[in-house]
């Protein structure tokens, strides 16, 4: 589903992305991991288009991007894997005014020119499937930081991905709503959608995880099995990062 070859990534002088050689088979749970600082955003942006890259090249669903190649064709492409790639940030960024199923649809109305009636009877689904059938009228602004993860889950889902990109998803909730959005998560891992998933979330990524990789300094220093990852990390830089996080 996504294979990266020799991609580099630099702001300037800095190099960020030092040659990623990284893959993601079809129905895999990919959970990456590394200190602050070590790529791993700037890894999941550079996959999603939302930076370009430097050096090197990968592919989305069969879709290429080369950084060599010329900007047009590139720009195709990232539009291309755009459309099947969903994304879920720390910050949700829903447009205030509409209700959780009007931002839902959203991109369904204006992207996908779905008629509304359509749109919203997707959009009840999805919601009903994070739990929150109940809350569709009702303004993220006045729902809780968990459930308003789980309203930005739907609408990435509502564009129907291949994959879905969580980017610490749930680093900006209180503790105790930290579980609900990872149990939607962990569904949609059982339903055998293709993941990608930064977090700190320990336990997720041993209980779910079919691998985990470990980055640090814009390098993939290693990557195993969970199991294998936390019961006999190879680097001394992973046994510091599990000794600081456990
Ligand atoms: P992580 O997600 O692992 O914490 P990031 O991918 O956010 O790491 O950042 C990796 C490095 O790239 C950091 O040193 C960060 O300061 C730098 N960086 C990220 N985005 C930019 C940017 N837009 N301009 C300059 N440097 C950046
Ligand atoms: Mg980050």
């Amino acid at each position: 589903m996504i294979t990266t070859y020799g991609l580099g990534k630099r702001f300037g002088e800095v190099e960020v992305l030092k040659s990623i050689d990284f893959q993601v088979a079809a129905r895999e749970i990919v959970v990456l991991l590394g200190p602050s600082g070590s790529g791993k955003s700037t890894l999941l942006r550079c996959l999603n288009g939302l930076e370009e890259l430097s050096s090197g090249r990968f592919a989305v669903n069969g879709i290429e991007v080369d950084a060599i190649a010329p900007l047009r064709t590139r720009q195709a492409a990232i539009r291309n894997i755009r459309r099947q790639t969903g994304m879920v940030f720390q910050q949700f960024n829903f447009y205030p005014h509409k209700t959780a199923i009007g931002n839902v649809i959203e991109g369904l109305v204006t992207v996908k020119k779905m008629p509304r009636d359509q749109a919203m009877s997707i959009g009840q689904r999805l919601l009903e499937r994070v739990g929150l059938a109940d809350k569709q009228d009702v303004h993220p602004a006045r729902l809780s930081g968990g459930q308003q993860q789980r309203v930005a889950i739907a609408r990435a889902l509502a564009m129907d991905p291949a994959i879905m990109l969580f980017d610490e998803p749930t680093s900006a909730l209180d503790p105790e709503l930290v579980g609900e959005v990872l149990s939607v998560m962990r569904e949609l891992a059982q339903e055998g959608m293709t993941m990608v998933v930064v977090t700190h979330e320990m336990k997720f990524a041993r209980e779910v995880a079919d691998k985990i990789v470990f980055m640090a300094d814009g390098v993939i220093l290693e990557e195993a099995a969970p199991q294998a990852f936390f019961e006999a990390p190879r680097h001394e830089r992973t046994q510091k990062f599990l000794r600081q996080i456990s």
